[in-house]
């Protein structure tokens, strides 16, 4: 069993945080939220993220952004604080040059680090069953693999550090534009009579089929015990989305791709956003650009 300090203990860190725990390794939790400390059962609560990387083997993180990422490690300490030889895990989603610039300064002081975005969302967390999309030295993968495997229900090795983060990206570039399309489907059937219920049943099984049909129904009460049927309250949050999307556009500038798909959704979102201050809600809520009378139902 490992020591483990685990930073970021939001809608995915803290159940993840459980999990290691409730698989008997130490782990030792610190939030800027004190109430996000006390609520991981089975976690060591420290005062503060320095005390979170000290005596440990390994060194989870789980922050919103790039610049939290580079500030906890960079400029906080926790890259100075880690043991030499400790390996360093960072699973939030952000930027590949950050990613790689703090795998550096995480190498030049003897640690190994690893970009471990995931997919698979709150639920995921909370079950174990994340994808985790690394990128990193292949010895250091290994060496996290045990506890990714408490985590979660697969691994995948993406290549050098920042790779990781760009097949992230990608992903959740397609994640964006498959929710929209989505939910432009179902507003058209909608639109024409049809029961939104039945269309989803039939678009599941049919060539229309994806993940959000499948998992993710984004139009209200068409599936129990997603964020669409609770007021589009807790899941991932549009500025998590909306911050996926400004990295896919800045990843494509790099490399003088052309995504015009995930241009269009990007700014789909951001009217969303502005339109309906819709930020703090969940990503499938696009279904109110379609359905405006939809906007502020039941627990919203
Ligand atoms: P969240 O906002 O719920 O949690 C982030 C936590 O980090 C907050 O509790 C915040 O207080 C804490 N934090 C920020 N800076 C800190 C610091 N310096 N020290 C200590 N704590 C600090 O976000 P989330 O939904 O858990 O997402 C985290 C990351 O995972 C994001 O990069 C997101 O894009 C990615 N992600 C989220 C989902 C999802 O479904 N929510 C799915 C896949 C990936």
């Amino acid at each position: 069993m490992s020591t483990v300090g685990f930073v970021g203990l939001g809608n995915m860190g803290g159940p993840m945080a459980a999990n290691l725990a409730a698989a008997g390794h130490e782990v030792k939790v610190f939030d800027l939220v004190p109430a996000l400390i006390a609520g991981v059962e089975g976690g060591t609560a420290q005062a503060s993220a320095l005390d979170a990387a000290t005596d440990v083997d390994v060194f989870i993180s789980m922050l919103p952004a790039g610049k939290h990422v580079a500030g906890l490690y960079l400029e906080e300490g926790v890259l100075a604080r880690l043991p030499k030889g400790a390996l360093a895990i960072d699973c939030s989603t952000i930027d590949p040059e950050t990613a790689q610039r703090v795998a550096a300064a995480a190498a030049d002081k003897g640690i190994a680090m690893l970009d471990a975005p995931v997919s698979g969302g709150t639920a995921g967390a909370q079950n174990g069953t994340l994808t985790f999309i690394v990128g990193g030295e292949a010895d250091a993968l290994e060496r996290g693999r045990p506890l990714f495997e408490v985590m979660g229900a697969n691994v995948f090795h993406a290549g050098a550090n920042g790779a990781g983060q760009i097949a992230k990206i990608c992903n959740n570039m397609l994640l964006a534009v498959q929710m929209a399309g989505t939910a432009e489907a179902l507003s058209l059937g909608v639109d024409n009579g049809l029961d939104p219920k039945v269309l989803s049943e039939i678009m599941k099984q049919s060539s229309g089929g994806n993940w959000a049909l499948n998992v993710y129904n984004p139009f209200p009460g068409v599936m129990d015990g997603v964020p669409a049927s609770r007021g589009y309250q807790g899941g991932f949050l549009v500025d998590l989305m909306t911050k996926d999307l400004a990295l896919a556009m800045t990843t494509a500038e790099q490399s003088r791709s052309s995504v015009p798909m995930g241009s269009l959704t990007k700014n789909l979102y951001r009217v969303h956003e502005q339109t309906h201050s819709a930020g703090r809600l969940d990503f499938s809520s696009i279904q109110w650009l379609y359905r405006p009378e939809l906007v502020g139902g039941e627990g919203s």
